[in-house]
């Protein structure tokens, strides 16, 4: 079958909630992707930061293939050997006392947001089902109706209510108008430290100090969204720490499991995870072994191989050569570590065309929005690779 043929195929039997582009890729390794057609591409999106060790690590890869050969599943109604080390694992590397395990970006955030609720209810006594949590303009945090409950976008919205009450919208950056939403019956604020589906938006320095700030001043609790911007992708462990700033609950996905299996978790201390009862919240398969070992070898592996430290030196130089490109189309090249946003002029007609044209240089990119294109390699890609990529992107952002 030729890629057409595969395309046809998806077009007629699958739901067409998405719009990727006309590239069938049937395998990887490291920064590559290759298609059925035998092209070989340099991944610039990393499935939006899931694949951060890079595709297929054969050190990840072999932890899958042995675990899944032990045991796979027990269910939570039963223990297992792997848990507990892969809780070990992210207590170590985040600090937090605790964790709670689950399969999905979504899923992490659903229950983040149940635990904050019984924080507000049982430590600072809310009058029940009156909490509220704040969240800002452009947020993505999932697709379930609770999540998209809050969103400013109406793509994600518009002919999916009722919606879950309980959540307030300010404009994000803004911190006067955070001050400003917080009432006694605020629960707890949320919000990703760099926004990244809303097309890498990079908020005002200082703001998450200032958020954190006001959570302290008002008994709230800050909650931080780290799916996507987490686990050294900017060139930190968590973009938190860009600004010394420490959550109340942090919320992880995507790489936490080394782009091999769904894995998520929400993190915290004691005196609030410690409020989750026996039987109050759940899920089949999270926290199963499978997913406990491939989690735990794909945070080691940030560790040994210092992807951390290499996203923040390929960061920097990925974004200081885009912006020296004299391209009449960029407005602005944005960004920290390797997730980094291309902000093209509305007179471009769009980024969809240069991540076509990138797609043809052997590069692929997606555009985030109308006018943004988002290059997020894999973090183990080194400097002769970015100057591959970046005398292929000069030749497309300076075409017509
Ligand atoms: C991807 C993402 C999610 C949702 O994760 P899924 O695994 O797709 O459910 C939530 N928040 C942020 C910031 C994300 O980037």
């Amino acid at each position: 079958m030729k890629t057409q043929d595969y395309i046809n195929l998806e077009d007629k039997f699958g739901a067409h909630n998405y719009h990727p582009l006309d590239v069938v890729i049937e395998r990887a390794e490291g920064v590559w992707v290759y298609d059925v057609e035998g092209n070989k591409y340099l991944d610039c999106l990393s499935a939006y930061s899931a694949v951060n060790q890079g595709h297929c690590h054969p050190r990840i890869l072999e932890t899958f293939i042995e675990q899944a050969k032990k045991l796979t599943l027990t269910s939570r109604a039963f223990r297992n050997d792997q848990l507990p080390l892969f809780y070990q694992k992210l207590s170590e590397i985040s600090g937090y006392e605790m964790s709670l395990p689950v399969n999905s970006g979504t899923e992490a955030v659903e229950t983040a947001l149940k635990l904050v609720r019984k924080w507000a209810y049982q430590v600072k006594k809310i009058e029940r089902h009156e909490a509220e949590i704040i969240t800002v303009g452009n947020n993505f945090h999932g697709r379930s109706i609770t999540v998209i409950s809050f969103s400013t976008e109406p793509l994600y919205r518009d002919d999916f209510g009722p919606f879950t009450p309980g959540f307030i919208n300010v404009p994000y950056g803004d911190i006067a108008a955070m001050e400003a939403a917080i009432t006694p019956n605020t629960a707890a604020i949320m919000l990703e430290p760099i926004q990244g589906e809303a097309g890498v938006i990079v908020p005002p320095a200082g703001y998450l100090k200032a958020v954190a700030a006001l959570c302290k001043k008002y008994n709230v609790l800050f909650m931080a969204d780290e799916i996507q911007v987490g686990l050294g992708r900017t060139g930190k462990m968590f973009a938190c720490q860009h600004e010394n700033v420490r959550p109340d609950v942090v919320i992880l996905g995507k790489a936490l499991g080394g782009g091999f299996y769904p894995v998520a978790a929400v993190l915290a201390d004691h005196a609030i995870m410690g409020l989750f009862q026996p039987g109050e919240h759940g899920s089949t398969f999270g926290g199963n072994p499978l997913a406990a070992a491939v989690a735990r070898v794909s945070l080691q592996v940030l560790q040994d191989e210092n992807l951390i430290e290499n996203a923040y030196e390929m960061g920097e130089y990925f974004m200081d050569q885009l912006a020296e490109i004299p391209s009449p189309h960029v407005k602005e090249v944005r960004g920290k570590g390797l997730l980094i946003g291309v902000e093209l002029h509305e007179k471009a007609n769009g980024a969809r065309r240069f991540c076509e044209a990138l797609q043809s240089e052997g590069i692929l990119c997606k555009e985030t929005h109308e006018n943004v294109i988002r290059f997020a390699p894999p973090l183990v890609i080194d400097k002769a690779t970015i100057d591959w990529a970046l005398e292929r992107i000069r030749k497309v952002l300076l075409m017509a």
